[in-house]
């Protein structure tokens, strides 16, 4: 297994000085003062990265725990939702915000387009008595991003909380939490700052601290719950023991990030050379538009399944992609070229791997993907 190159879109690759970082000696978290400092500096390249003064928690746990905490924290029972969709993790708040007791409002749109901002904008005229909206930055399952700017505009207009889902965009496109006005932005480690699983973070801004902290009642949980988070560094009081090791391989990664002067133009670059190579060629791209620079959805071509196709390219190859989840599990394939894993000989290797075995498996391809690529590349 040590050779094999993880181009799924998350977990990806972790670099060497990231995983030295977690063998670190650790402290004590609840009792050295040093550890609060510390925490409270990768807090500040996070606001780096995200482009923030709001606070920002760093959580033990996955992305997930972010989204819930979000939903637990904001949501009393009848509090109107908004919920856009136009993918899985986007419906999947749904369920988070009903779980929570939320009245949820949820619009659907294409699952193969980015949200349509004309669309949005005609049905917020209409109705936009919410406590707070949420929408997926970039769809993973799909590859599709939504443009988070004109959206969170718009909500801003019509007083409408922003609760955003950036996991798989967040270090691999430009963010602009403060410009663009976004109340809670969630992030997770194993994307695109190239971490293991096992932290989320968010900024909070000062609207949805109010909104966090007039509720009427309890939140419905300890470990979602974003008010305990208010004054750690004040009272030096973290809610649970930090995952010191973890935090030490985030501090080690965000180093990295930015010292990293290329990263959003490396992004661009590789996504479009991989599109290219799909476009080029006989097999096609999910997405209509709102192509995403950190992840490609490709339809798998009929009478081919992911499972010999992973079986294949991970056995002959030493390359995994990913399936794609839900409704779209048996339909696409997909290539995480974000964080570590977007890098030039890295994505010739995994579409040259991905050429043969669609070859091997009796898929007639009318061009090189690799030789495209390095061609787009050049
Ligand atoms: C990865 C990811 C999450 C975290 O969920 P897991 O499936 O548990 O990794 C949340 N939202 C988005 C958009 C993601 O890509």
């Amino acid at each position: 297994m040590s050779d094999l190159l993880i181009m799924t879109p998350g977990p990806t690759e972790v670099s060497e000085e990231v995983r030295r970082a977690m063998s670190r000696k650790i402290t004590n978290p609840d009792l050295d003062p040093e550890f609060f400092d510390f925490y409270l500096d990768v807090s500040s390249k996070l606001q780096q990265v995200m482009r923030t003064k709001n606070d920002v928690i760093i959580m033990s746990g996955e992305g997930i725990l972010g989204l819930e905490s979000a939903c637990a924290s904001l949501i009393e029972p009848g509090d109107r939702v908004l919920v856009l969709d136009n993918g899985i993790f986007g419906r999947g708040f749904a369920d988070f915000a009903d779980l929570y007791g939320a009245d949820v409002i949820r619009w659907e749109f294409p699952y193969n387009q980015e949200i349509d901002i004309d669309k949005l904008e005609a049905k917020v005229a209409e109705e936009n008595d919410f406590k707070f909206a949420t929408f997926v930055h970039c769809e993973t399952p799909t590859g599709v991003i939504n443009n988070a700017e004109e959206i969170t505009n718009l909500l801003n207009r019509h007083n409408i909380l922003s609760v955003v889902d950036s996991v798989s965009a967040i270090g691999g496109v430009p963010i602009e939490v403060d410009k663009w006005g976004i109340d809670i932005i969630l992030g997770g480690s194993q994307k695109c700052l190239s971490v293991p699983p096992g932290l989320t973070f968010m900024s909070v801004s000062n609207a949805a601290w109010k909104a966090v902290n007039n509720r009427e009642t309890a939140v419905r949980g300890y470990y979602t719950n974003l008010q305990l988070w208010q004054n750690w560094y004040e009272e030096k009081y973290f809610p649970y023991t930090q995952a010191v090791s973890d935090i030490y391989a985030l501090d080690a990664a965000l180093d990295k990030w930015l010292a990293d002067k290329e990263v959003f133009e490396r992004h661009s670059r590789i996504a479009a050379a991989v599109r290219e190579s799909i476009r080029q060629s006989n097999l096609n791209l999910y997405a209509e538009d709102g192509y995403s620079d950190t992840v490609t959805a490709i339809e798998i071509p009929e009478g081919i399944s992911y499972q010999e196709l992973n079986q294949l390219m991970t056995e002959s190859h030493n390359v995994m992609i990913a399936a794609s989840l839900g409704e779209f599990e048996d339909k696409l394939i997909r290539i995480g070229h974000m964080g570590e894993n977007c890098y030039e000989e890295k994505l010739y290797r995994t579409l040259k791997a991905f050429d043969h075995s669609l070859r091997e498996l009796g898929f007639a391809l009318n061009v090189e993907l690799h030789k495209i690529f390095v061609n787009e590349m050049n």
